[in-house]
């Protein structure tokens, strides 16, 4: 009996939890998977909200070359700006929400690997990075991850950047994880950590905003391939959708001027040798 009604209480609680978690507009149910109609539902798509001309969130508006990428996908798809409820998906967490339905679509620097395959979805790749090494603007003596013996690193809980240096360099540095890399960066300026590791567009951006302008450097010895994808559930059939609407933008030319607004005055250039690349088959 106790426990009926616990339970009940329990699943009240959760109900309420998921109407707030979709702003009060009762025709978009968590998990329900219709996207495309664009009769009104809005569209929850999963980004970041710390990283600087990727995913950004300042006051209400939102920025970054993934806000970009979303907009004109969701927008092929049938929503209106207005339509998009954005939701703040940290890299541990991408897979979880996805499994979960609490996120529709996530746009999140989010590396397309098999291991995350297992659990979800993704469509793309719309963009291409490479793991690098962000630096104090006056150090010399880390110029790539064969300079990082007995030194602190600081990256990302559930990133591959943070899985990267556990499988090539555990024994050789000290690696602090945390929930973000402006985290990482704080912890660089205090001195804690002597260098931050993740994809160099991430740390590009980072290093760019005007309370860091001049502090750090990004090496520029990037040393693997980091295929941005669209994460969706492993159930969702909007995979061909949304590639057909990543071709539109790189021929529309949407694409470059997105990643040429979203990188200007960051010291980065984007890899043409392996942007803008072609979006893989859907599984
Ligand atoms: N692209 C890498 C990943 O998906 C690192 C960046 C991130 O953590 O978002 O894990």
């Amino acid at each position: 009996m106790r426990k009926t009604r616990y339970a009940a209480v329990a699943f009240a609680a959760a109900a309420a939890l998921t109407m707030s978690a979709c702003g009060g507009d009762s025709g978009t149910e968590a998990g329900s998977g219709e996207t495309g109609s664009g009769s009104g539902d809005t569209i929850r798509i999963g980004i970041k909200f710390d990283q600087p001309g990727l995913g950004f969130k300042e006051g209400n508006e939102y920025t970054g070359f993934d806000v970009d990428v979303a907009k004109y996908v969701a927008e092929d798809l049938g929503y209106t700006e207005d339509q998009i409820k954005w939701v703040e998906t940290p890299s541990a967490q991408r897979e979880n929400v996805l499994e979960n339905g609490e996120v529709d679509m996530i746009f999140a620097t989010y590396s397309i690997t098999d291991a995350r395959k297992e659990r979800v979805g993704f469509a793309g790749p719309y963009f291409i990075a490479g793991q690098d090494l962000l630096v104090n603007a006056d150090n010399s003596d880390i110029n790539g991850p064969e300079d990082l013996n007995g030194k602190t690193l600081c990256s990302v809980t559930g990133s591959t950047s943070a899985q990267k240096i556990k499988d090539t360099l555990a024994s050789d540095v000290n690696l602090l994880e945390q929930g973000g890399y402006a985290n990482c960066v704080t912890a660089m300026q205090g001195g804690q950590v002597d260098a931050v590791t993740t994809d160099d567009i991430i740390l590009a951006g980072l290093a760019s905003t005007d309370a860091n302008s001049g502090k750090f450097k990004v090496v520029g010895n990037p040393f693997t391939e980091e295929q941005y994808g669209v994460g969706i559930s492993k159930d969702s059939d909007q995979c061909e959708a949304i590639n057909t609407a990543i071709r539109t933008m790189v021929e529309d030319g949407s694409w470059e001027e997105a990643i040429k607004a979203n990188t200007e005055g960051a010291d980065y250039t984007y890899n043409d040798e392996l942007n803008p690349p072609e979006p893989a088959a859907c599984a």
